[in-house]
């Protein structure tokens, strides 16, 4: 086991915890004014660390230790940036037809869906097989009709941690992050550029990576 510096919300989060503990998420985020979600990473890197100690129903303890184990540390030090893969993408104006064959070439679960270049939605496995046996006209209808849209998109950023990606991907049961730009349009309106993507294959390959000592 080896010390290592804890981000400022991690510290704050431990000092919320040992002064009121046992403490449930949603109140250390009322506290911390944040999201449960914006949360999740922190509390699930604390608590696997063994710094936090969390019971069903009624909250977060302290635990008294102070060290991350080595595996913890590394996978949080790894960013999304280094291990993204190349993106496939579509123009939602594809048939869903070219849609199962761009699936098939590409070899890929997840195609990520743009409208003028910016993201606008996602298409999995299931998606086509759900309305493939639905009496659409596949080469007819455009993709965007069965594609999950924004604003539902769960998204990643070069700069997260490869661990916050992955735990995106188990809380979201999802197979495929894409990994975006955020680009300001006007004033009010952010839109997404999709630079690549993280996939469950991606953190596969990690895991074999470590357990290699690679
Ligand atoms: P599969 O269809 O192979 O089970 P997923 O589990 O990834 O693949 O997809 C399940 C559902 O979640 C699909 O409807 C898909 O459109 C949606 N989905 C996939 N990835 C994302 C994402 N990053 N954000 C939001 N929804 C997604």
């Amino acid at each position: 086991m080896i010390q290592i510096q804890l981000s400022e919300r991690q510290e704050k989060i431990i000092d919320i915890v040992k002064a009121n503990e046992p403490i449930t998420s949603e109140n250390i985020a009322k506290t911390l004014k944040l999201t449960r979600g914006t949360l999740r990473p922190d509390l699930a890197i604390l608590t696997m660390s063994g710094i936090l100690d969390a019971r069903p129903k009624v909250g977060y303890f302290y635990t008294g230790k102070t060290t991350f184990s080595f595996i913890s540390e590394k996978i949080q030090g790894i960013k999304v940036a280094e291990r993204k893969s190349v993106p496939i993408i579509v123009d939602e104006q594809t048939s869903i037809y070219d849609g199962i064959v761009t699936m098939f070439l590409e070899d890929t679960s997840t195609i990520f869906v743009t409208s003028d270049g910016y993201l606008s939605g996602v298409v999995s496995r299931k998606d086509f097989l759900k309305n493939a046996i639905g009496g659409l006209n596949l080469n007819k209808t455009p993709i965007a009709v069965i594609m999950t849209r924004m604003p539902n998109i769960i998204v990643t950023t070069s700069e997260e941690s490869i661990f916050e990606a992955a735990v995106k991907l188990i809380e979201h049961e999802i197979d495929s992050l894409p990994v975006v730009e955020v680009v300001s349009l006007d004033k009010d309106n952010k839109a997404y550029k999709v630079v690549g993507r993280i996939t469950k294959t991606t953190i596969t390959r990690l895991f074999v990576e470590l357990g290699n000592n690679e």
